[in-house]
């Protein structure tokens, strides 16, 4: 007899797709970021568990780490992010605490010589976004050979060179 439980209605493919965007690894953005890349011959290693906060790319050979932020989980100030309606508290408390991580894994990167450039998911995925997605992995490749120290990218625009984690405000 065929017994079906909860579990089994989505397949090991999907399911394995939702955890992924559940933990925020290996997102579609992430793996377009990838792709791209890897295509115009850079040559990375991912989620690196020896460097502070297991940068999303890493290329060892530029110094360069790039981290992509999906723009939920860091509650990032942007079209994308909308506070939950139900358990506001324990949301703020899960958001401010990937953001001090995000905060500390950067100081402590930057402080260790490595360039770090943000991508977050927005500046790919937003409708409001400033550039088209061939632009923005443009400007990735071109930070990569640069001599930027820091740079983020969102739906706005770029900043280079600054404070790129103060102290979190939330819309009340
Ligand atoms: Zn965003």
């Amino acid at each position: 007899m065929l017994v079906l439980r909860e579990g089994d209605i989505v397949d090991k493919k999907t399911r394995s797709r939702m955890m992924s965007a559940i933990r925020g690894k290996n997102t579609r953005i992430e793996l377009l970021v990838r792709r791209y890349l890897f295509k115009q011959g850079f040559r990375f290693r991912i989620h690196d568990p020896k460097l502070p906060g297991k940068p999303d790319i890493v290329l060892p050979r530029y110094k360069t780490v790039i981290q992509i932020h999906g723009c939920f989980w860091h509650a990032h100030d942007c079209s994308l992010f909308k506070m939950p309606s139900s358990n506001i508290q324990s949301w703020e408390n899960k958001f401010e605490k990937n953001k001090a991580n995000d905060r500390k894994s950067h100081l402590m990167l930057s402080n260790s010589g490595w360039r770090i450039l943000t991508v977050w998911e927005c500046a790919l995925r937003s409708t409001n976004r400033f550039m088209n997605e061939n632009e923005i992995l443009t400007e990735i490749a071109k930070f990569i050979t640069s001599e930027i120290n820091t740079e983020m990218i969102s739906e706005t625009g770029m900043q280079t060179n600054i404070n790129h984690y103060p102290q979190p405000v939330y819309p009340s």
